[in-house]
């Protein structure tokens, strides 16, 4: 019998969907911590890349309003729609003490 140590492995079969599904939030039904400063900037910016790259898909561009839905209910404070962003155009904060995402560790 082998003594080598048992490495476990993370469940390759699970999704992202499914991961996320395990991830808890305390919603702040009063304040939204994401907006954009120029929503004109929106209409400018081609690639729209904070919709492609957040992985909790905040964001989703509606067009007949031409504007940025956000649903920052579901954000998990990764911080990169404000990396990604071409026109710097995020206002973006921790949600407020005792909201906003739970991480279970181990
Ligand atoms: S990446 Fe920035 S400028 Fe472009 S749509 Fe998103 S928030 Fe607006
Ligand atoms: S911080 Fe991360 S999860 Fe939240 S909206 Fe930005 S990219 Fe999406």
């Amino acid at each position: 019998m082998s003594n080598d140590p048992v490495i476990m492995k993370p469940d390759a079969n699970k999704g992202l969907d499914d991961k996320l599904y395990t991830v808890k939030y305390e919603v702040d039904e009063e304040n939204s911590h994401l907006g954009v400063i120029d929503p004109e900037a929106c209409i400018r910016c081609e690639r729209k890349p904070c919709i492609s790259k957040c992985p909790a898909e905040v964001y989703r561009w509606l067009e007949n309003e031409q504007e940025l839905e956000i649903a920052y209910e579901n954000c998990l404070e990764c911080g990169t729609c404000r990396v990604v962003c071409p026109y710097d155009n995020f206002e973006w904060e921790y949600p407020r003490g005792g909201f906003g995402v739970a991480y279970k560790f181990g």
